[in-house]
């Protein structure tokens, strides 16, 4: 798998499966979120609501993931994740693990072979950048999965600089 870093707006990404960091409602929010609704269109969230209304009645836990369509996005899926929060108190890393790896799950099950990440938890849930990107690039050298081509597409400087030393 080759992994790559870039500097942007994951919607203008062209791949099978583009990541959203969204929240246990699934009805959308601010941030990528937001950005992810707005530039795929209806669809997305329609899906979103159907899943409320069936697998996921109390919201889609921290840690996990599933896929809707990604609407007009060009890729073929978004698949939404639910970061933690970050605690200065408690250790939530295993859970911000478990995003990658369960997306990658997700995606691969599905046939993906090239997939863009944002920095999950690092913008409104205040993981620290440093620590986010080091737990994000080591989720996905662990992960077993086929997809060929993963993508991590940062927005701001900071996180993006954060991601470099954490690829090495
Ligand atoms: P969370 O609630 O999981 O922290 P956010 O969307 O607030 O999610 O932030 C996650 C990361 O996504 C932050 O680093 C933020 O700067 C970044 N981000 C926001 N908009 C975009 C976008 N359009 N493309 C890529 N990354 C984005």
């Amino acid at each position: 798998m080759a992994i790559s870093i870039l500097k942007g707006d994951i919607t203008h990404q062209r791949v099978d499966a583009i990541v959203n960091a969204a929240n246990s409602s699934l009805l959308g929010g601010g941030g990528v979120d937001g950005a992810i609704h707005r530039a795929g269109g209806p669809a997305i969230l329609e899906e979103c609501r159907a899943l409320r209304a069936s697998r996921y009645g109390r919201g889609l836990p921290t840690g996990q993931a599933v896929a809707t369509t990604a609407g007009r996005l060009h890729a073929r899926w978004v698949v939404h994740t639910v970061g933690p929060v970050y605690s200065e108190t408690e250790d939530r890393s295993a859970l911000l693990t478990s995003c990658y790896r369960e997306s990658l799950r997700v995606a691969g099950e599905l046939g993906a072979a090239s997939i863009a990440f944002p920095a999950v938890s690092a913008g409104v849930y205040r993981w620290p950048a440093a620590s986010a990107a080091e737990i994000a690039v080591a989720a996905v050298r662990e992960a077993g999965t086929d997809i060929e081509d993963l993508r991590f597409v940062l927005f701001n400087d900071e996180v993006l600089e954060a991601f470099q030393r954490a690829i090495g």
